[in-house]
């Protein structure tokens, strides 16, 4: 290999704006923040946090990224989006304010079809608009900052149109121009003509970027085919989430660089692949959305050998399959049992191997939840770590806390279940029957919510799965909600995701839905006093064949703002 030190790639993570709007993957604010601490380890070079026009809790959740993750020696830039709108582009910047470096994203489409239906402008309406907001993105971020044009809809815009867009937005300042292939339509051949020529004429004046979707499978290969043509920036995301079939995905683009540097001249990014296993597993945590076991570099099956040619290969060399490593990416070996802690020390480097840097109360508390177990279990092994250390991950307030819980279920009879919860200095009882022990259990807590708010959530998606192998594997089940009632002029209501992690898998279930409860709460209900404690965690079995409610599966449209979509 005659790998020369080659061009830096600038990874643009776009999980927490373009990934979010995956349907069903909407995080909390704290979750968000979790998600950018975890990409600023990934050392991404740049974290789109979100659109602070869209709604109050995107503004906030940009700005407490800019100020908590942003602000730290060496953190990623910060970026966030606005339409070209004066409106949009204010509250970008003023979300972006305490980040030590920003990057404000203005875009607008550029395609006919775009121009025609959807903003029904002229072209030349469309350029005064490029050139007015850009402009005033310039003015209101530090000149050491990024602004950055994107032409949505540019792989069906016409070429001498767009040239004259991107022309327009670096006269007024912008310094990166994004080419988004915003329906994934481009192959990758054509996509990197395009960006080919885009390079040419703006390569010296600004960083050319782009912004693939996986509509035709195409995505990663058409960001890959960009860089071969001079993109400097790329536009991803961890698993692949964002807009429909999803975004390009960081994990494949970054260690196609790695795997096949002559293919791309030398082009690296910043990336620690070591923490692209640990990223994944966080954002697939928090959004509830599994990883498919045969997704490149980050499925559960990507560096498994089954077939027996493959092993017996495998076993003699590793590099007659196997073209990167598990530890490259962060898998820290096969899950392995742990027979007997090896005290806290033994503890916190297994933790570390798995990707968690924990403060030490944090520490304290999941070493004591790990003997516990090792109480109640034969073996505690790496997936169970993994299950505890994720749980503390995902900080939930506790507004709502389960004192006691009882379940009845015969066969051939109708269950029941009664829960007595504690809120706000009083303790609340409920009883309900339901189709087998777990729909009665929710019923009744949905009892006992409608004496505490006068509502009850919707039940939109229920799993269930076990941690590891084995008879006494503990169960984790994944439960999301919707708010009872869509907030004034949100066209879909926000879902909360919830994690349940126990022994028994009836419980499991119960701490889940409650966690889920409790972080809608503590958005829509004044917080007295709510502090942070530990719910519990997901991925898949089927759900209970007795689950009598029927979980929403169906379509959504477009998940995040009620506004046009961005690129
Ligand atoms: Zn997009």
């Amino acid at each position: 290999m005659t790998a020369r030190p080659g061009r830096r790639i600038r990874i643009f993570d776009t999980t927490l704006r373009d990934g979010e709007q995956t349907p069903g993957a909407a995080l909390t604010v704290e979750e968000k923040v979790q998600v950018a601490r975890q990409l600023a380890r990934l050392r991404v070079d740049v974290i789109e946090a979100g659109f602070p026009a869209a709604s109050p809790g995107e503004a906030t959740a940009v700005r407490r990224i800019a100020a908590e993750v942003g602000r730290e020696e060496g953190a990623p830039a910060i970026a966030a989006l606005a339409r070209c709108v004066p409106g949009d582009v204010t509250a970008a910047a003023e979300a972006l304010a305490p980040a030590r470096r920003r990057q404000l994203h203005v875009f607008i489409a550029t395609s006919d079809i775009h121009l025609t239906h959807k903003l029904r402008a002229t072209r030349a309406e469309v350029l005064g608009r490029i050139a007015e907001c850009v402009a005033q993105a310039r003015r209101s971020i530090d000149p050491a900052d990024d602004v950055e044009f994107s032409a949505e809809d540019a792989s069906r815009s016409e070429a001498a149109y767009l040239f004259e867009a991107f022309e327009t937005a670096v006269a007024a300042g912008a310094t990166v121009l994004n080419v988004p292939d915003t329906v994934g339509y481009a192959e990758p051949r054509e996509f990197a003509g395009l960006v080919r020529e885009v390079v040419r004429r703006f390569g010296r004046r600004a960083i050319v970027s782009v912004h693939c979707h996986n509509d035709l499978g195409l995505a990663t290969a058409n960001t890959l085919a960009a860089i071969q043509a001079g993109a400097r920036q790329v536009e991803v995301t961890v698993n692949g989430l964002g807009e429909r079939a999803g975004n390009a995905s960081l994990e494949e683009v970054v260690m196609t660089l790695r795997t096949r540097p002559t293919r791309f001249r030398g082009a690296t990014t910043g990336v620690t692949s070591e923490q692209i296993t640990p990223t994944s597993r966080l954002v697939s945590f928090l959004t509830g959305i599994a990883v498919q076991p045969n997704k490149s570099v980050v499925g559960a099956n990507a560096f498994a050998h089954e077939s027996g040619i493959h092993q017996d290969g495998f076993l003699k060399n590793p590099l007659t399959y196997e073209i990167l490593t598990p530890q490259s990416v962060g898998l820290a070996g096969s899950m392995l049992t742990l027979g007997k802690l090896s005290g806290r020390r033994g503890f916190n480097e297994r933790l570390r191997r798995l990707g968690f840097e924990l403060e030490p109360a944090a520490l304290d508390t999941l070493y004591a939840e790990a003997i516990a177990l090792a109480d109640r279990k034969k073996q505690v092994t790496d997936a169970d770590l993994l299950a505890l250390a994720e749980q503390r991950a995902d900080p939930v307030p506790a507004l709502v806390r389960l004192e006691h819980w009882a379940a009845a279920s015969r066969q051939g009879e109708s269950s029941s279940g009664n829960v007595s919860l504690y809120y706000d200095g009083r303790t609340y009882r409920a009883f309900a029957g339901g189709n087998g022990p777990v729909d009665a259990l929710l019923k009744a807590v949905d009892n006992a919510l409608e004496q505490i708010i006068g509502g009850r959530p919707t039940l939109v998606d229920y799993q269930l799965r076990s941690v590891g192998s084995g008879e006494d594997a503990q169960g984790e089940a994944m439960i999301k909600i919707e708010r009872p009632a869509p907030l004034e002029g949100e066209m879909i209501p926000r879902t909360y995701t919830g994690h349940g992690l126990s022994t028994n898998v009836v419980e499991a279930s119960l701490r889940a839905y409650l966690a889920a409860i409790n972080k809608l709460l503590a958005e829509h209900v004044a917080p007295a006093s709510a502090q942070a404690e530990t719910p519990t965690r997901p991925r898949r079995v089927e759900a209970e064949p007795d689950f009598g409610r029927t979980p929403a599966t169906g379509r959504r449209l477009g998940a995040s703002p009620p506004l046009d979509v961005p690129p």
